[in-house]
């Protein structure tokens, strides 16, 4: 079944157009590789998704499950189940990652989430990913690594459990341990109900996924889209090709 579908998308921040008419649909049971050089609008396009407010969607269509999103704020989109990683912008003493998770699960489902049952469930997850214990108990973001920083991530998309889940990768350069946690996490969380976008070029991540749909973006674009291979091949050429095509000069 169609999850989402984006017709025509067209997106400026600060009266900069980033996405010039982007086309995408991800149905459920996918997993989907989005590429793309820097500054492609990867990351505007997770945030557009989102709903984030700081992006101005001047044209097209965010359709999720047949329904015009569009328009929708971003805690609608959530409790709708769609999911963008996020990392809290600052280090928060005080607030343990099991109360973080806790509230946010009881915003997006709209009920209380009883603390018992919560820590039941957090154990459970944890222990799929292989997290310690003490971790529920640590302060939110307080002297991550950037392994632990994954971690965080894919603990929430977890106890979230949303339909559409995007996970974008582009920040950092990933260690050994920090890629195992977020393939793992990603291959575990994967149903027939939901689906994953994850922007990605790490040749490890897309080894262990073994994607369904990988789509080449640039320049506010998606102007490719393929199987794995498609992934191998850029990851050999690079974007080249594109940029070529676009009689660019770089
Ligand atoms: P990618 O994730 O593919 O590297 P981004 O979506 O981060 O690309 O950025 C695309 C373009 O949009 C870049 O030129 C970037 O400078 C610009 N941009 C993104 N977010 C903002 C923002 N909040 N304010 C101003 N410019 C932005
Ligand atoms: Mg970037
Ligand atoms: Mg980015």
């Amino acid at each position: 079944a169609e999850l989402l579908r984006i017709t025509g998308l067209k997106s400026q921040v600060e009266d900069k157009e980033i996405l010039k008419g982007l086309d995408l649909v991800v149905n459920k049971g996918e997993v989907h590789v989005i590429m793309g050089p820097n500054g492609a609008g990867k990351s505007t396009l997770a945030n557009v998704i989102m709903g984030s407010p700081k992006y101005e969607v001047t044209e097209g269509t965010i359709l999720f499950e047949n329904e015009d999103i569009t328009e929708d704020a971003v805690n609608e989109r959530a409790k709708k189940g769609i999911f963008l990683s996020f990392q809290a912008p600052q280090e928060i003493p005080g607030i343990t990652v099991e109360n973080f998770l806790r509230t946010a699960k009881a915003q997006i489902t709209e009920k209380p989430v009883k603390a018992i049952q919560f820590k039941k469930e957090l154990t459970e997850k944890m222990k799929e990913l292989d997290i310690d214990r003490s971790y529920a108990q640590r302060y939110l973001n307080m002297g991550y690594s950037g392994g632990e920083k994954k971690k965080n991530e894919i603990l929430q998309m977890r106890i979230l459990n949303p339909k559409l889940a995007i996970l974008d990768e582009t920040d950092s350069g990933l260690d050994v341990d920090a890629v195992k946690i977020v393939s793992k996490g990603v291959i575990d969380f994967k149903s027939e109900d939901n689906a994953i976008v994850i922007i990605t070029h790490h040749n490890n991540i897309l080894d262990y996924l073994n994607p369904d749909v990988v789509h080449v973006m640039v320049d506010g674009k998606i102007v490719d889209t393929g199987d794995i291979s498609l992934a191998n091949e850029i990851n050999k050429n690079g974007y080249v090709k594109y940029r070529e095509a676009k009689g660019e000069a770089e």
